[in-house]
């Protein structure tokens, strides 16, 4: 392929190229043994560093306090809406959800098969359009933990805080912003994130937990679904996935190579800043409806001034490259995923393409 191509999917979402291209090298023949990762025993010493290094890298990117468990888990984000409350609950029968869009959502249903939830915050009542600030929140006194969607992937809706809950355990669903900044992980109970968006390919769901918090699962919980189990066997009370843990220790040392998370911040708030101030120059061309400060740097959902307009939008980005742009069916219009292995470049197409777009049809 001579020509670029773009994918601005949400998830699973591209890769770095370097990462695939390694991946590509070494697929037939893992540095000279003359099997495929994928075929690979979990528990071989070769596969035993794999996994150790991913973890010792994750740990080193985001400087992972000790006191923490990294967990490789399979069921994706989804799962986690009902590992949490089953292991965090620890005999409270409440737990407190903050509602800023579809995840948030899913995840205080999901809650409701095992908890009292209570709603500390709502941004439904403006569109959801920003995060409820930390000051209108309520949260009882007697919840097992408050639970947020970092990042609302189809919404475009982005912390700009991590609220301060005093030794209340702090949960958030992480999977479309993990690794794109700097975090401070001691400011949370329990991280969890799917890999798909912007860490590997589909199939692993990363959790992070403060080890406090495990060995609490009522003993009815099915074992692979109790977190002590997973952290006391090192992810490996079963098969992992192996191939997928691998592929993201290889994306985990990309970063490390590429100025870790300090420089995945500064490029990626770079990227945004292009993305939305093409969309607010288009003179109402195109719209994205979030405040500012709860702009996502990861998921920029837009819309065209008319939806007839839509499918020309893209059939014509897809002539140029730039690949699926189509928003969630939820919400409609389009929607740009930008997760760290967009380059620069990327976006920069995007804003040219639009404006070209704008001023054809506009
Ligand atoms: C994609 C996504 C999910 C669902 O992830 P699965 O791995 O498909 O279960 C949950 N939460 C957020 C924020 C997401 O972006």
């Amino acid at each position: 392929m001579n020509e670029p191509v773009y994918n601005f999917g949400a998830g699973p979402a591209m890769l770095p190229a370097a990462v695939l291209e390694q991946v590509q090298g070494e697929l037939l023949d893992w540095q000279g043994r003359g099997i495929s990762v994928m075929e690979m025993s979990h528990r071989s010493a070769d596969y035993m560093q794999i996994i150790a290094e991913a973890e010792q890298d994750l740990r080193d990117l985001m400087h992972i306090p000790a006191n923490y468990k990294v967990l490789f888990l399979q069921g994706g984000a989804t799962l986690q809406f009902a590992m949490v409350p089953l292991n965090l609950l620890r005999g409270h029968a409440r737990a407190s959800y903050v509602q800023t869009g579809i995840w948030s959502e899913k995840a205080l249903q999901e809650a409701r098969r095992f908890a009292e939830v209570e709603i500390a915050a709502s941004n439904a009542d403006r569109q959801a359009r920003l995060v409820p600030p930390q000051s209108e929140w309520r949260v009882s006194q007697d919840t097992a933990y408050v639970h947020i969607a970092g990042n609302e992937t189809i919404g475009g809706v982005e912390f700009d805080f991590i609220p301060d809950l005093g030794d209340v355990p702090l949960v958030s669903d992480a999977s479309s912003h993990i690794l794109s900044r700097p975090v401070d992980v001691s400011r949370f109970g329990l991280i969890y994130a799917g890999a798909q968006k912007n860490i590997g390919p589909a199939g692993l769901t990363l959790v992070i937990v403060r080890e406090d918090l495990l060995g609490h699962a009522p003993t009815n919980t099915p074992t692979m679904l109790d977190y002590a189990v997973q952290a006391k066997e090192g992810s490996m009370h079963n098969t992992p996935p192996t191939f997928a843990i691998y592929v993201a220790g290889l994306v985990f040392k990309w970063l490390k190579n590429n100025g870790g998370l300090q420089a995945m911040a500064e490029r990626n708030q770079r990227k945004a800043a292009l993305l939305y101030q093409a969309i607010d120059a288009s003179g109402g061309f195109y719209s994205n409806p979030v405040e500012a400060r709860n702009r996502s740097w990861m998921n920029v959902p837009f819309f065209l001034k008319e939806a007839g307009m839509n499918g020309a939008f893209l059939q014509e980005a897809e002539a140029r490259h730039l690949l699926q742009l189509k928003g969630h069916r939820l919400l409609g219009g389009m929607r740009a995923s930008i997760y760290n292995a967009m380059p620069e470049a990327g976006v920069q197409a995007l804003v040219d393409f639009m404006r070209d777009f704008a001023r054809q049809h506009g």
